[in-house]
């Protein structure tokens, strides 16, 4: 698969209706899911061991998503291929009292990865530019109200920009995921949470008024991606119209990405080396 057919240049003009919502290419479900798929989960999870053991760099998934994307059945597929000792899984709500007594920012920089690790973060630092921005929700917010002004999420797309080279300067890659969903399949998959007892538990009505919003919450994607997605840290618009296609495609780009970093285990200093033969010897003749 090319990935790169879905990775948002930077300073794009970002038009989500161009986007494919669905797959329609000669890849077969049944190949991938028996297939394709474990085999990306077994390299990935090869690749990974690596990055633990070499214990330098880091990985912050960025997942982001309209409501029934699938983001929860991405992490469960594709995220619990790796070993949990390395992985940490964040679902950002919303902000309760502690965290909104902070600047947006905090919640997140205590969630960032350790060296060695990836950090799955179900949905992020792009809430405070997207439902945010949607609802207005400023105007209850903490801060200063002479901060507050028509610049604002501008402002904020410059300091996420910043935070996000930071932590590259600092060995940490941001990699950041749009599942793209119709607003159709939405709707089955809504429908689903209905009629299926054991989806009820998944079921919210405020989903359904959120649905109201669909072109706003459209809008303000198209922009954050837009002055977001960097050389460093990009943006990926994934279909997500079926989950298969969505899990394999991500799994493609993880998998590029850590190819790419190509971390390697650490080698015994020269001395160490020198004393294996004594060490060996000594648990030989206990
Ligand atoms: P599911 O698909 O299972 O519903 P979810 O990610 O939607 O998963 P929920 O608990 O339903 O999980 O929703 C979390 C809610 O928190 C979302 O509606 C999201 O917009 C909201 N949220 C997250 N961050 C912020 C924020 N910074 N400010 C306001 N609301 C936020
Ligand atoms: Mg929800």
């Amino acid at each position: 698969m090319n990935i790169n057919q879905y990775k948002v240049p930077e300073k794009a003009k970002i038009h989500l209706k161009d986007y494919a919502t669905t797959y329609d290419g000669p890849l077969n479900k049944k190949e991938v899911k028996s297939k394709l798929l474990p085999e990306n989960l077994n390299a990935m999870a090869e690749l990974q061991d690596a990055l633990y053991a070499e214990n330098t760099r880091g990985i912050v998934v960025v997942l982001q998503a309209m409501d029934a994307a699938g983001k929860d059945g991405l992490i469960k597929h594709v995220f619990t291929a790796l070993n949990p000792q390395g992985v940490t899984v964040t679902p950002f709500k919303v902000p309760n009292a502690e965290e909104l007594d902070h600047d947006y920012l905090w919640r997140i920089a205590r969630a960032l990865p350790r060296r060695g690790e990836i950090a799955i973060f179900n949905r992020s630092h792009y809430e405070d530019v997207l439902v945010t921005r949607v609802h207005d929700l400023l105007k209850e917010s903490p801060l200063p109200e002479e901060l507050v002004d028509d610049n604002i999420w501008n402002r904020r797309f410059k300091e996420i920009r910043a935070f996000e080279s930071y932590l590259n300067d600092n060995g940490f890659t941001v990699v950041k995921i749009f599942l793209h969903l119709s607003k159709d399949e939405q709707k089955e998959r809504l429908m689903e949470r209905i009629t299926r007892p054991e989806k009820h538990w998944k079921f919210s009505s405020s989903d359904v008024n959120e649905r109201a919003y669909w072109e706003d919450y459209q809008k303000a994607y198209e922009d954050l991606i837009a002055h977001t997605s960097t050389e460093n840290s990009p943006w990926y618009i994934i279909p997500a119209d079926r989950k298969w296609y969505a899990r394999y495609a991500v799994s493609e780009i993880m998998l590029k990405l850590m190819k790419d970093m190509n971390p390697t285990y650490p080698e015994l200093a020269e001395k160490e080396k020198e004393n294996l033969a004594k060490w060996k010897k000594i648990l030989e003749e206990e």
